[in-house]
């Protein structure tokens, strides 16, 4: 079978990317991959032309459901029917209706948590399944910023689905994590294809600002002199929102906000508007961004820097896909330390909270939906720190098939508690990492790859600050710059900022 005529005939393309040929081949061939290519090169072919190719469902598990739903329109655009997201947003009827009918699809894709039910597991183990996907592999390692408890229980689910070929997929993995997905995921010796971070059309630059005043002064000139569409990351709802108020008032171009906060039909509505051009800048949290394949993104201003290097590479990873050079710019502010030192952690019980936590469970037989939800009301806990702390409980014996075995609660506090600490502790090196990498002064680029373990080959024109690219070659857009007079934002920005912003830190899930 000549691959290339099997992409053409499916997906138009004349020829492979970088690394998806290596990738298929190896599946159709029923060896296990972990893979890194860089964001926008293409990983989603890589797994699903050998979907299309092979007899049997492939599972796709993929951290987000805009992502799923993404991907599913986009293979049905292509005239590819056989495909489903199945996930917690559909009916109830509807989903059942696609898990009494799960033969007639070649593609499935499920959330992590989706798959942990009983049902969804059952009617999976019936079919025969070809491939085992792991989209955003990177989320089953504990250290990193988008860890989720769920992919910690991939590899048994794997294994009762009769241990089919597995590909696990990221943009952004270090040796370390590499190793933990393999061995998270019983991987059989994976065929490792991993492919550089680096993404030469991405000029990065880092300006310190001495106040917060500063950055949203320095935003409004950027966003003058830059051309667009563009992002701008906040961590914190509240700014994500004043920003683009702002700079819908000073009349700069089509400005739209972006956050977790939002329900469900304006966060779509406001993507698919980014999507098709009728906005030009987002101003938004992390929760915008994963699986957003916009070509055109010329743009990635942080206005508050993430939590590490992989947060960092990610996020800004969403310009230049269509590869026409792109600007990523991120503002740096020493007032910004305790923001960033609140979004690691927030994921953290306290010592009261899982004191209480603990009593209020071994209180209860049954942890069933209904147990749960009144917990997570009671001590006012993220859905992630939940699930984190479900995962402990059933890592230690103590939670089995929504049973509660008695325990002790003084020794498993303490073990608990120790494994928390073990985690701050890595998240505050990589955090160091992260600023070491913000206020150096050689070669970005190389810093960047060398922390996945890469070399830089050679160096961009517009490489990075320090190695002398500037602002200069920006072109203005007419699109985004204000025509509009002048707005007196000085005194607009007082009346918006006077305001604590404490209680506005965007939640992740
Ligand atoms: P990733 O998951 O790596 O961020 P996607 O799988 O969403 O990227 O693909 C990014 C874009 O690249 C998509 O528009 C896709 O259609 C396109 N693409 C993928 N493979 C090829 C190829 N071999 N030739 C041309 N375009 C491709």
């Amino acid at each position: 079978m000549k691959l290339e005529q099997e992409l053409e005939r499916y997906f138009g393309y004349a020829t492979f990317r970088d690394g998806q040929k290596e990738i298929v081949s190896s599946l159709l061939q029923k060896k296990d991959v972990v893979a890194m290519l860089p964001t926008g090169t293409g990983k989603s072919i890589c797994y699903q032309l050998p979907a299309l190719l092979s007899e049997g469902v492939t599972i796709v598990i993929s951290p987000l459901l805009s992502l799923m739903e993404d991907q599913v329109q986009q293979l049905r655009s292509e005239g590819i029917k056989s495909v489903v997201a199945l996930n917690s947003f559909m009916k109830k009827e509807e989903r059942e209706f696609v898990l009494q009918n799960l033969h007639v699809y070649k593609l499935i894709y499920l959330s992590p948590e989706m798959l942990q039910a009983f049902f969804v597991r059952k009617q999976l183990s019936r079919m025969k399944i070809s491939f085992f996907v792991v989209d955003e592999a990177h989320c089953i390692s504990q250290w990193g910023p988008d860890f989720r408890p769920d992919y910690l229980r991939l590899g048994a689910v794997k294994e009762l689905l009769g241990h089919p070929t597995c590909l696990a997929i990221t943009a952004t993995a270090t040796k370390v994590v590499q190793k933990d997905i393999s061995s998270q995921l019983m991987l059989e010796s994976p065929t490792s294809i991993i492919y550089s971070v680096d993404r030469p059309e991405i000029s990065y630059r880092v300006e310190s600002c001495p106040t917060t005043q500063d950055k949203v002064e320095r935003i409004k000139d950027l966003v003058k002199i830059l051309q667009g569409p563009g992002m701008i990351y906040f961590s914190s709802r509240m700014w994500a929102e004043n920003i683009s108020h702002l700079l819908k008032q000073a009349r700069i171009g089509r400005v739209a906000y972006y956050h977790g906060g939002l329900s469900t039909e304006d966060r779509l509505l406001i993507q698919q508007q980014f999507m098709n051009g009728q906005i030009d800048i987002i101003c938004c949290t992390s929760a915008f961004g994963m699986g957003i394949n916009k070509k055109n993104i010329r743009f990635v201003i942080h206005f508050h820097y993430p939590v590490d290097i992989e947060s960092y590479v990610q996020e800004v990873g969403r310009a230049a896909r269509d590869g026409d050079p792109s600007e990523a710019i991120l503002l740096y502010c020493e007032e910004d330390r305790g923001l960033v030192n609140l979004l690691i952690e927030r994921e953290q019980l306290t010592d009261d909270q899982l004191q209480q936590i603990l009593h209020a469970i071994q209180k209860i037989e049954r942890l069933d939906n209904k147990a749960v939800k009144e917990l997570i009301a009671q001590f006012w806990i993220q859905e992630i720190t939940w699930r984190k702390l479900c995962f402990q409980l059933e890592s230690r014996g103590i939670l089995k098939n929504e049973r509660i075995h008695p325990f002790s609660i003084d020794s498993v506090f303490t073990s608990i508690r120790q494994e928390e600490q073990e985690r701050m502790q890595v998240k505050r090196l990589k955090l160091e990492t992260f600023l070491r990498w913000i206020r150096s002064n050689t070669c970005r680029r190389e810093k960047l790859l060398s922390y996945f373990g890469d070399k830089l080959k050679h160096h961009p024109n517009e490489c990075c600050d320090n190695c002398g690219a500037t602002l200069t070659k920006a072109k203005m857009d007419s699109n985004i710059i204000g025509t509009g007079t002048i707005h007196p934002w000085r005194e607009t920005l007082v009346k918006l900022f006077g305001q604590s912003e404490s209680e506005n830190y965007e939640k992740t899930t």
